[in-house]
C-alpha cells in the first residue's frame, strides 16, 4: 500500500485511479476475480455494495433460537462425534448454562476441525437455524473458538457482499476495510450539487458509502434490506440522475438531427383502410394520429408503441409504413427473431399486396446470390418495404432513402441497436424515424424511467368481439382429465394447443419432449388429428403445419414455445400449457393470447407440477386472475424485480446497478429535475456522472 500514500499533497489521491492490486492481499488471482465483477479500482470496490446484512451484534440464548432465522449463539461443546449414517457427518452438541442444546452439523470437515472441536471448548457460531430430525440445528455454521480474553460482539452489522467463486466474505470485509480507510483520505468526487441533496434530505456520497458498508447496530435491518434507507436512496438517486442526464443528452443530440418529412397525400393509407374487414378502434385511431403527426416533423420520431397481445399493432405499423412510401421513402420492419420477421413479412404482405406493394424479406438464411439480389433491391430503392431481423443493421445493408424504421418487440432490442439505426441514414444525410412496438406491458411510470428517450403511445383496448379467456391451474396428476377435456373440445369442432416447456435451455431436448408428448396424445386421442411444431422444423414444414391447423385439418397442435409469436386461429379455443411455473408471466400471457381470438369462450389450463413454491403459486394466481397484460405486469413487478419482469436483464434496455425502477419510482421526478439543473447549471458534472454509473455503457448515447 506504500505507493498509495504519496508524501507530497500533489497529485491528489484519486480512488478511481488506484488499482485494487495496490491493496494488501490482492495478488493476480484475487485481482482477476475482482475484475470479473467489474472491480478494477478502489472506487469500484466502494461502489460494490453488500447484498444483505447479518446482525452478529447480539447473542441469542440457545433456548430462544427460532427455526428459519439466522442467529449468533455461544455455548460449550457437550459432545462431538462423527456419525456414519447415510452421509458421514460431524455432529457437535452445543449447550449453554440454561441447559438448552443445539446441534451443529458438518458434512465437510477436516481432521484439524475434529481435533479442535473438543468437549468443554466454548464456541461462538453463526448460521441459519433449522428444524433437524432430532433437534434444532445449524448446518455448517461459521464458528470461532472463544477464549476468555475475547471481547464482546461487534458494533456494526455484518455486510454480505455479492461474490464470485474463490472470494470469501472475510476477504470482502478485508478489502472493503482497506477501501474505506483510503476513502477517509480521498473521497470519491461528489457529483450532486449540495443544494439538491439538502432539499431532499439525502446524505453525502461519502457518508452514504461508509454507512452502507458498515451500518451501525441500531440501523433497522428491514429498512436496509428493502433499500429504503436514506443512504441507499442517496446512491439510487445519483444513479437515476446519471441515467436521466445521459438520456437527456441523447435527446438533445437527436434534436440536432434532421429527418425526412413524411407528408404524403394519404392515398395508400386510405386504400388500405378501405380494404380492411374491420374499422380501427378508437385506441388505434389515436395512436395512428400520434404517429402520423410525428412523421411530418423535421426531427426523427422516437416513439414506443405499446399494445397488449392482439391489440392490433400490425395494422398501425402498416399505416405508418405506407405514410413513408407515400412520401417516396422506404420503410423497414425489424423483428428479434427470424420466425417473427417471416410472420411479419407474411402479414404485412397480406395488407399491402393489393396496393401493388411487395415487401422484401431479408434474413440470415439468404446467402450468396440471393442475398446480393436483395441487397441490390434495397440499395436501389426497388424494395419499398423491407422486413428482417437485426441483419438489417449489418454494414452491407444500405438503403436508398430509408424514412422509417419499425422495430417490433423493443424489449429484445438494445438501446444501442436502436441508436445504430440512425446510421442507416434517411434522405439527405438525415436519420429515419423510429417506431418501436412492444407487447410487453410496461407500466407507464416504469416506461418513462426505462425508455425516457422515447415518446409513448398506448393501444389500451382490444378490438371488439373478443371473448374473455378463462384460466385455471391444474396439477399434472390430473393429466387424464385434461386430455379428456381436449377430446371433448375437439369433438365439439374446436381446436386446441398443447404447449410443452422444458427447464433445459436446449432446443433439442425441448423438441424431443414435444415429440414424445405428441406421440402420447395421438395414442390417447385416436379420433383426433394431432400436429407437432417445434423450432427445429424447416420453416416451410412449420408453415405447412400452421396452415393446416388454421384451415382446420388438424385438431390439436402440440408445440414448443415457438408458437408464442403471431399465430392467429380463431377456432382454437383451448390451450394447455405444461409446466407454466417455468415461464415468465409475460411469456405466459403472450402464449395465452393465442386463444380467445374468436367468438367462442376460450380456456387456458395451466398444467403445473406440484408442489409449487409460494412465489410460483402467487404468480400463477396472477395469471389466472387477470387477462390484462398491464395489470399482470404491475402485479408481477410487485413480486419480482423490474429487470426480470421485462426480460430486460439479458437484453440491453437500461439496467440499473443500485436503483430499482419500481421501488425508487418516487425519486424519479426529482431525478429528472436534478438532471435538468445539472445540465444547465453544472454541465461539468454531467460527463463524470454518466461515466461513473453507466461506465462503458455510456457509448450507447453517442453513436
Ligand atoms: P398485435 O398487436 O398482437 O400485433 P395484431 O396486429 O396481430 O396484434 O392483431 C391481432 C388480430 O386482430 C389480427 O387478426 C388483426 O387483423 C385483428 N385486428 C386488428 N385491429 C382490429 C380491429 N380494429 N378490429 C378487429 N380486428 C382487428
Ligand atoms: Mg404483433
Amino acid at each position: 500500500m506504500t505507493q498509495l500514500a504519496p508524501d507530497s499533497p500533489d497529485p491528489p489521491l484519486r480512488l478511481d485511479r488506484v488499482p485494487v492490486r495496490s491493496l494488501n492481499r490482492v495478488g493476480p488471482k484475487v485481482a482477476e476475480r475482482l475484475d470479473k465483477l467489474g472491480i478494477r479500482t478502489v472506487q469500484d470496490l466502494l461502489f460494490h455494495l453488500p447484498v444483505r446484512y447479518q446482525d452478529r451484534t447480539r447473542l441469542t440464548p440457545i433456548q430462544d433460537v427460532q427455526p428459519g432465522s439466522e442467529a449468533l449463539v455461544e455455548g460449550e461443546i457437550l459432545d462431538a462425534e462423527i456419525a456414519s449414517g447415510r452421509r458421514r457427518s460431524l455432529k457437535v452438541w452445543l449447550g449453554d448454562v440454561a441447559g438448552a442444546g443445539l446441534l451443529l452439523r458438518f458434512f465437510h470437515f477436516s481432521p484439524q476441525q475434529v481435533a479442535s472441536l473438543k468437549v468443554g471448548e466454548r464456541l461462538r457460531c453463526y448460521g441459519e437455524v433449522r428444524q433437524g430430525p432430532q433437534s434444532l440445528e445449524i448446518v455448517h455454521p461459521e464458528y470461532r473458538l472463544q477464549r476468555a480474553s475475547d471481547e464482546g460482539t461487534g458494533a456494526r452489522l455484518t455486510p454480505i457482499y455479492p461474490s464470485t467463486e474463490g472470494l470469501q466474505q472475510s476477504s470482502w470485509r478485508g478489502l472493503t476495510d482497506q477501501a474505506l480507510a483510503l476513502m477517509e483520505q480521498a473521497s470519491p468526487a461528489e457529483l450532486l450539487p449540495a443544494g439538491i441533496l439538502a432539499s431532499l434530505g439525502l446524505p453525502s456520497l461519502t457518508e452514504a458509502l461508509a454507512f452502507l458498508h458498515r451500518p451501525p447496530i441500531e440501523t433497522s435491518l428491514q429498512e436496509l434490506m428493502d433499500g429504503r434507507h436514506p443512504a441507499f436512496a442517496r446512491l439510487a438517486f445519483e444513479e437515476l440522475v446519471a441515467h436521466q442526464v445521459s438520456l437527456r443528452r441523447m435527446r438533445l443530440e437527436q434534436r440536432g438531427i434532421a429527418a425526412p418529412v413524411l407528408n404524403g397525400d394519404g392515398r395508400l393509407r386510405r386504400s388500405l383502410l378501405a380494404g380492411l374487414p374491420f374499422a380501427l378502434t378508437a385506441a388505434q385511431e389515436r395512436v395512428v394520429a400520434e404517429i402520423a403527426g410525428d412523421l411530418t416533423q423535421t426531427r426523427p420520431m422516437q416513439r414506443l408503441l405499446q399494445g397488449d397481445v392482439g391489440a392490433g399493432k400490425t395494422v398501425v405499423a402498416a399505416l405508418a409504413a405506407l405514410q413513408a412510401l407515400e412520401a417516396g421513402c422506404q420503410a423497414a420492419l425489424m423483428a428479434p427473431t427470424e420466425l417473427l420477421s417471416e410472420q411479419h413479412h407474411r402479414s404485412l404482405g397480406g395488407w399491402v399486396r393489393s396496393l401493388g406493394i411487395e415487401p422484401l424479406w431479408l434474413a440470415g438464411r439468404h446467402k450468396g446470390r440471393e442475398r446480393e439480389e436483395r441487397l441490390e433491391a434495397i440499395a436501389s430503392g426497388a424494395a419499398r418495404i423491407v422486413v428482417g431481423t437485426h441483419a438489417l443493421l449489418q454494414d452491407d445493408v444500405a438503403f436508398r432513402d430509408l424514412g422509417l424504421v419499425i422495430v417490433d418487440e423493443q424489449h429484445r432490442f438494445g438501446v444501442h441497436q436502436r441508436m445504430k439505426l440512425r446510421e442507416k441514414g434517411g434522405r439527405d444525410g438525415g436519420a429515419p424515424h423510429q417506431l418501436i412496438m412492444t407487447a410487453t406491458p410496461i407500466p407507464r411510470s416504469l416506461a418513462m424511467t426505462l425508455y425516457a428517450d422515447l415518446d409513448l403511445s398506448v393501444i389500451d383496448a382490444l378490438p371488439p368481439g373478443r371473448t374473455p379467456i378463462t384460466t385455471r391451474a391444474v396439477p399434472d396428476n390430473r393429466r387424464d382429465e385434461v386430455i379428456e377435456r381436449v377430446r371433448l373440445a375437439c369433438e365439439a369442432g374446436r381446436q386446441a394447443y398443447w404447449v410443452c416447456t422444458l427447464i433445459e435451455e436446449s432446443e433439442a431436448l425441448e423438441c424431443q419432449a414435444a415429440e414424445e408428448t405428441a406421440r402420447q396424445l395421438s395414442e390417447r386421442l385416436p379420433g383426433q388429428r394431432v400436429g407437432l411444431v417445434h423450432g427445429r422444423l424447416k420453416s416451410q414444414e412449420r408453415d405447412a403445419l400452421m396452415a393446416e391447423f388454421a384451415a382446420g385439418t388438424l385438431d390439436l397442435l402440440v408445440a414448443t414455445t415457438v408458437i408464442e409469436v403471431g399465430v392467429d386461429v380463431p377456432n382454437a379455443s383451448l390451450m394447455i400449457i405444461e409446466n407454466p411455473e417455468r415461464l415468465g408471466l409475460a411469456q405466459l400471457h403472450q402464449l395465452r393470447g393465442r386463444v380467445g381470438r374468436g367468438s367462442v369462450e376460450s380456456h387456458c389450463l395451466l398444467l403445473y407440477h406440484a408442489p409449487l413454491s409460494l412465489v410460483a403459486k402467487e404468480r400463477l394466481g396472477i395469471i389466472r386472475g387477470s387477462v390484462s397484460g398491464f395489470e399482470i405486469a404491475e402485479r408481477d413487478l410487485a413480486i419480482r424485480g423490474a429487470g426480470e419482469v421485462l426480460g430486460t436483464r439479458q437484453t440491453g434496455a437500461i439496467q440499473f446497478r443500485i436503483a430499482d425502477p419500481l421501488r425508487d419510482q418516487p425519486l424519479v421526478p426529482a431525478a429528472q429535475r436534478a438532471a435538468d439543473r445539472i445540465l444547465s447549471q453544472h454541465p461539468e458534472l454531467a460527463t463524470p456522472l454518466v461515466a461513473r454509473w453507466l461506465g462503458e455503457r455510456e457509448h450507447y448515447g453517442q453513436v
